[in-house]
């Protein structure tokens, strides 16, 4: 059982007097302070001796939970192994102690890596030009979309302000296309889960030269490919709109195929997911973009400087690491990893879409029904069990979204011990599904009120006194 004390604030654990450091023998004399620049009360700041303070911050951090702990087979995401020699190049102090305002001739090394990871991508995508300065996917999503509406200006066309995004989209699509003053038409899924063609036709012949542009994410977020990209994008070119590429999901596609073979005109790249970088709780992310020939000539100014530079560092060290011939498994394995886990577990969890899958795969929570046991409960229960949970309740399209990535470097083991646990708790849900409706029984704080903790956050912390914890 957990020592108790490592769940308290420092400020609990500490007791007057106690100290956490030893100074040398001060030999200067005293100094005299103007009275005028001295604090009126004591600062309120913990008294700890040094290994209560060690014992402490490595307990809490080892309550966090990441790709180096445990399985995280987090959709929509790619959050994936990182490997260690990214962080080493990053680390090198030639990169990571450069000033984005020193002089050009100082910097001519991390030029050339801009240089030589742009060579690279455009290998990879098949685009001509990419500019490096978006910070994350949606910001490259923005910068994108501005580009279009750039060069549609400047053919005059300004009534081209229309978007078309799939209704299956990532919600930063429409968001950075009503950033950007664009309006969102949206298109249907049909019952494959890919873009219903028919509806798309409808769309062009409405909408016409108003078109600015179709953003697609392939392979789409439901972890399927979308078959059709050339007759949509013949579609889309015809109405002199261009195709938007959002490269979330490029994972299961690299090294096999292309964005720019297909059609797409303007894409963005997620750094931090598919080329290796620790990004969870929000950062750091780079999201570069890239665009046919001709089209560079209308990026918008939206940062000053090259993004984050320690972030094209990984992705820089990863392409080279995998090389040429090796950059081709990754999508192959991701995309057999997650066929292995969706036909591993679709006789007890509902399977929508029945097909070969890319790099991940949507259930529609469990397949009996009966039990009331959810989604989000097999999601909490997962946590028991020692794994991270998948992503849930996203996309839309279905009422109990189970949305579920392995990435390409987890062992067989890992995986079947990952199915296993699904299936355990699938038969929970049966034996006794109040152990599953109540999970997690094992974590530091049990299931919290999601709606409550969003509406009414309580920020802060009532501290309690010393003697109270004695
Ligand atoms: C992650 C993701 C985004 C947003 O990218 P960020 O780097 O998080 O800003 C956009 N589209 C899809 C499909 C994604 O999975």
């Amino acid at each position: 059982m957990k020592n108790k004390l490592y769940g308290n604030l420092i400020f609990e654990l500490s007791r007057e007097g106690r100290r956490g450091y030893s100074l040398p023998r001060n030999t200067f004399g005293d100094y005299e302070i103007p009275q005028e620049l001295c604090r009126k009360d004591e600062a309120e700041l913990p008294e700890c001796d040094e290994l209560t303070v060690v014992r402490h911050y490595t307990n809490l951090s080892n309550n966090n939970f990441g790709v180096d702990t445990g399985f995280y087979p987090l959709g929509s995401c790619t959050m994936k192994y990182n490997p260690k020699i990214n962080e080493e190049m990053a680390a090198l102090p030639q990169f990571q102690n450069l000033h984005p305002r020193q002089p050009a001739e100082t910097t001519k090394g991390a030029l050339a890596l801009v240089t030589l990871l742009e060579k690279s991508l455009c290998e990879l995508t098949g685009l001509a030009h990419f500019t490096f300065k978006p910070y994350a996917g949606a910001h490259g999503e923005l910068t994108g979309l501005m580009t279009i509406d750039n060069y549609h200006r400047s053919h005059g066309d300004l009534q081209r302000k229309k978007v078309i995004v799939p209704d299956s989209a990532h919600g930063t699509n429409p968001a950075s296309a009503a950033v950007c003053g664009l309006e969102i038409v949206e298109v249907k899924s049909g019952s494959d889960g890919q873009v219903d063609l028919e509806d798309l036709q409808r769309i062009c012949s409405l909408c016409g030269d108003t078109v600015a542009a179709m953003m697609m994410t392939n392979p789409n977020t439901l972890g399927l490919f979308e078959t059709h990209i050339p007759e949509i994008a013949r579609l889309i070119h015809d109405c002199g709109g261009l195709m938007y590429y959002d490269g979330a999901n490029l994972n299961p596609m690299l090294g096999a195929c292309r964005p720019g073979d297909m059609g797409f005109d303007v894409m963005h790249i997620n750094l931090h997911k598919t080329f290796s970088t620790p990004h969870g709780g929000g950062g750091p992310g780079a999201g570069p973009v890239g665009v046919r020939e001709g089209l560079q000539e209308h990026f918008p100014f939206v940062s000053p400087y090259h993004g984050n530079f320690g972030v094209m560092m990984r992705a820089y060290a990863y392409i080279l690491s995998l090389g040429r011939e090796h950059v081709k498994e990754v999508g192959l394995l991701a995309t057999l990893n997650a066929n292995y886990i969706k036909e591993s577990l679709k006789d007890v969890y509902e399977l929508p879409i029945d097909t070969i899958c890319c790099h991940e795969f949507v259930f529609d929570g469990l397949k009996d029904k009966s039990t009331g046991v959810t989604t989000m409960d097999v999601a909490k229960r997962l946590l028991d069990y020692g794994y991270h949970a998948p992503t849930i309740y996203f996309p839309l399209l279905f009422h109990e979204s189970l949305m579920i990535e392995p990435t390409e470097n987890e062992s067989k083991e890992t995986l079947d011990g990952f199915i296993a646990v699904m299936r355990q708790i699938a038969e929970e849900a049966k034996t006794n599904p109040d152990e599953v409706k109540t999970a997690p029984h094992t974590t530091p704080i049990g299931r919290v009120d999601d709606v409550l903790a969003a509406k009414h956050p309580v920020v802060t912390y009532r501290q309690m006194t010393a003697e109270a914890t004695d």
